[in-house]
């Protein structure tokens, strides 16, 4: 008889309970671009009950489908069978790991991980630093994240330079990764990173996390390694939930649309307050055709930016149309993996002026966006 996988015992009835239905379909980014029926949460699923019906095994041939996913959850918000298409993925890559199949990307991320406090193996720490308050007391931690650290090091500078200019009372920690993506891959967050982290942070007494990445923030207030933040009573929040409740006497009359991170839309329920800051400071805000719970995934999630560039960069590209469809002269988002990523598929054709909402705010508080 055969041996059932371990991921069955948990989810091999949500697994099932999939009705082969399709409305997931029309809604996965990687199917809308590649038209590969394996790819989105359906044909998933098909797999996976082939393999709990023993026709085929949980190995190396299913690397290029089961790990190829931004865990964007688009198709769980329109699964009308209540399948958690993101939790059983996770799942069933852990035993993956385990058994010794993994996409060589994520063994690899993994391994820099192993030895470095930052998802890239960096080794200088970022400039922004300079100048700047580090591990001291403060009523804030403002946690950049890796990307946001080594990739849009521009972007955290800027977000800095806002709150210098509002006069919040904020330190900086030398960061280490949250390691929160290498669970979406099939490893674990490192227990010691974590603890080494909660510790920074409450050696600083602030009472607030503000971060600016939409992942980390995930990560801080649902994994069990970080309990310890919440038992020391300090609060976790995203950079558009902090300036949600500031004003800004500054407006620019560029039509703005909003690009709402998977990770702080559908993933945290995010939506309301990057717009009540857009709207304060641009009256001319246009919706994209896909927002809110069913906004379009950049393409930068769940670690496809490194395994699959081109596949990732196909669904900025098909972002950024959308943008132009409504006559967007800026694209703001609130997360530092989606600037990233909507800005390297940038066409050399294409006006748009892709950036964060604190950056933004922060040109036109300067003067330098005007329309
Ligand atoms: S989470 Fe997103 S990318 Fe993954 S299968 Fe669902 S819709 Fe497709
Ligand atoms: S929407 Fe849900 S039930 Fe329908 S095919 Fe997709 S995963 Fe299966």
């Amino acid at each position: 008889m055969r041996q059932a996988y371990e991921f069955e015992k948990t989810y091999g009835e949500l697994i099932l309970r999939c009705s082969v239905c399709g409305f997931c379909q029309a809604v996965c980014p990687i199917y809308g671009l590649t038209r590969r029926p394996a790819l989105n949460a359906r044909g998933k699923m098909l797999l996976l009950q082939e393999v709990m019906r023993g026709e085929m095994g949980l190995d190396q041939d299913l690397v290029e489908t089961l790990f190829q996913c931004t865990g964007c959850a688009s198709c769980e918000v329109n699964c009308p069978s209540g399948v958690k298409v993101t939790e059983i993925l996770r799942e069933v890559r852990r035993e993956m790991v385990n058994t010794g199949t993994c996409h060589p990307v994520f063994t690899g991320m993994n391994e820099i991980l192993a030895g470095s406090n930052n998802i890239y193996g960096e080794t200088d720490p970022p400039e922004y630093l300079e100048g700047r308050k580090v591990n001291e007391k403060a009523a804030y931690v403002y946690f950049a994240g890796c990307v946001g650290a080594y990739r849009e090091e521009e972007h955290t500078e800027v977000t800095l330079k806002l709150l210098d200019r509002m006069g919040v009372d904020y330190t900086l920690i030398d960061e280490v990764c949250c390691t929160g993506v290498l669970e979406d891959v099939g490893y674990a967050v490192h227990g010691s990173k974590a603890e080494t982290l909660v510790e920074r942070v409450r050696a600083t007494g602030a009472e607030t996390l503000i971060t600016g990445c939409p992942y980390c923030m995930r990560t801080f207030t649902s994994r069990n390694a970080y309990i310890g933040l919440s038992e020391a009573g300090v609060r976790v929040v995203h950079i558009s939930q902090f300036l949600s409740t500031m004003t800004f006497d500054v407006q620019t009359d560029l039509v703005v649309t909003y690009h709402d991170p998977c990770d702080l839309g559908r993933h945290a329920g995010i939506y309301e307050e990057p717009r009540r800051t857009i709207g304060r400071i641009a009256p001319r805000f246009v919706e994209m055709e896909h927002h809110h719970a069913q906004s379009l995934c950049c393409g930068a999630g769940g670690g496809v930016r490194a395994s699959h560039p081109a596949h990732s960069i196909g669904m900025a590209r098909r972002r950024l149309e959308e943008a132009e469809a409504v006559g967007a002269d800026v694209v703001l988002t609130d997360c530092n993996s989606c600037v990233h990523n909507l800005s390297n598929a940038k066409l050399r054709r294409q006006k748009l002026r892709i950036t964060t909402v604190p950056a933004f705010i922060l040109s036109l508080l300067e003067g330098e966006e005007r329309a």
